[in-house]
């Protein structure tokens, strides 16, 4: 393709973005597809000779539009959010054209400067202590992986990366049944294996971990020979938003000489409201925090922040290079490739620059608070309507309900019926063994009459059933 033609299909796209927005209602939210549909429109081999840029624009219409589920429709009220704010897909629009390779601060200067900046911009915006460094991950599972490892190599002297893990202590990591799969993740790869992961009983409205039950595990595993190494708590689980005492929690832990990492993937955006942050009281302790301004802040996939309190046993288990340890300091330079698995890196700091410089912690604070106060006001409407039940309470703007007297099988049946009518998207989880329906408030441009929508054909389909 010719750059003259890159303009003019540039300038289609950009007026193909702002339509597709400026109808986003009317489309289905959930893909109406069945499996193998999409693939069966598209040609078995690739093409020996260049075909014009129509021919590709008019097939993604017609094969990849009615496959797509649109994360950006204001009545997406399933999983967590996946804002991109129409500034952050600006700024992802220079990244691309420019497609700078960020793994070193001379590989692009800017690059590294700003996501010092930015990350210190959001630690000031969540109200984290000072003493919190921060980097852009490409996920929250890719933190929490490094979060892992790095608990793994302080146990162990930093011996892992060298000896690897035979003849080594058997390590112990301690969560609840609450985190994220991500931890499960991070504990095979690690090494430390699933076995070693340790599952701390729940209680309470917040189904946090119990202190007591926790310090008991780690005071047994050490009569029986093991090595116990972290503690992986968090704000906001996935299921129903629980979250861990991380005061009491996190004061067990350091007792034991234990890192401690606290996974607030979705709820963590919320914290730039003060009112929110007794979700997460005792933060300040941790040795490292994510979340992920790619669910409800508005920063377009992917953006990671992780915060850590000590970066140089970060930097001394990814580091490849150990020498680069005595650059970072002496001159002032960081290479954040030393601060997590991948080593390339795009250019991510960017998007949050333009994101919050346009519209201000204020405009933001001001989005999570309405979406959480008209999720609260749809659980107590759905509260007072005969035929439903609150199994959990909102979590900020998470919470989940049941129809009265229905089989999992009917809920399941339920959920299928209310993607396939297309108005609204929801999903399921489960608590204590039973299917419950989540529903979230989290998208930027979803207003109260969205929410309201939700209310008639949660209630309208819920007579079907
Ligand atoms: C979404 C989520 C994750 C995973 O986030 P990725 O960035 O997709 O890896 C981890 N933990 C919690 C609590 C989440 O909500």
């Amino acid at each position: 393709m010719e750059w003259t033609e890159f303009s003019r299909w540039g300038s289609h796209i950009s007026q193909w973005a702002a339509d597709y927005h400026a109808t986003l209602r009317e489309r289905p939210v959930r893909a109406q597809v069945q499996p193998g549909e999409i693939s069966a429109q598209l040609p078995a081999h690739p093409p020996e000779n260049g075909e014009p840029m129509d021919a590709v624009m008019a097939d993604f219409e017609r094969i990849v539009m009615p496959g797509i589920t649109h994360w950006q429709h204001p009545r997406f009220f399933a999983y967590f959010p996946a804002n991109a704010a129409p500034p952050s897909m600006l700024a992802e629009m220079l990244v691309s054209t420019i497609a700078p390779q960020c793994m070193l601060w001379q590989t692009s200067p800017a690059a590294t400067e700003m996501e010092t900046r930015m990350l210190e911009w959001l630690r000031q915006a969540l109200g984290l202590p000072g003493n919190f460094s921060g980097v852009i991950q490409d996920s929250a599972s890719s933190a929490t992986l490094a979060a892992v490892l790095t608990m793994r190599e302080r146990a162990l002297g930093w011996t892992g990366n060298a000896k690897g893990l035979s003849g080594q202590p058997r390590l112990r990591v301690y969560t609840s049944a609450e985190v994220h799969t991500s931890v499960d993740r991070a504990i095979w790869v690690s090494g430390i294996g699933e076995e070693n992961l340790v599952r701390i009983p729940t209680g309470g409205p917040l189904r946090a971990m119990d202190p007591a039950a926790l310090d008991a595990a780690i005071r047994a595993d050490i009569e029986n020979g093991f090595l116990p190494c972290g503690l992986v708590a968090c704000t906001g689980g996935t299921g129903t938003g629980a979250c861990d005492d991380l005061a009491a929690v996190i004061k067990v832990a350091k007792a034991y000489n234990l890192y401690t990492h606290v996974d607030a993937a979705w709820a963590g955006s919320a914290m730039i409201c003060p009112e929110f942050r007794t979700l997460w009281e005792g933060v300040d302790g941790a040795d490292s925090v994510v979340f992920n301004p790619h669910k409800w802040l508005g920063a377009q996939f992917d953006c990671s922040a992780h915060f850590i309190a000590d970066p140089e046993s970060l930097v001394k288990t990814l580091a490849i290079q150990p020498e680069y340890l005595k650059t970072h300091g002496a001159d002032g330079i960081i290479n954040y490739s030393e601060w997590s698995v991948p080593l390339g890196r795009r250019f991510r700091a960017l998007k949050l620059w333009f994101l919050i410089r346009s519209y201000g912690l204020e405009g933001l604070r001001q989005r999570i608070r309405n979406h959480v106060a008209w999720s609260q006001s749809l659980a107590e409407r759905l509260r007072q309507t005969p035929g439903f039940e609150i199994v959990t309470e909102p979590v900020l703007s998470l919470f989940t309900f049941r129809l009265a007297d229905k089989t999992d099988a009917q809920l399941i049946e339920y959920v299928n019926r209310i993607n396939t009518d297309g108005r609204i998207y929801i999903t399921q989880t489960r608590v204590d063994g039973q299917i419950a329906i989540r529903f979230q408030v989290g998208q930027f441009d979803a207003t109260r009459d969205d929410v309201d929508t939700a209310f008639d054909v949660l209630s309208e389909i819920a007579e079907t059933i």
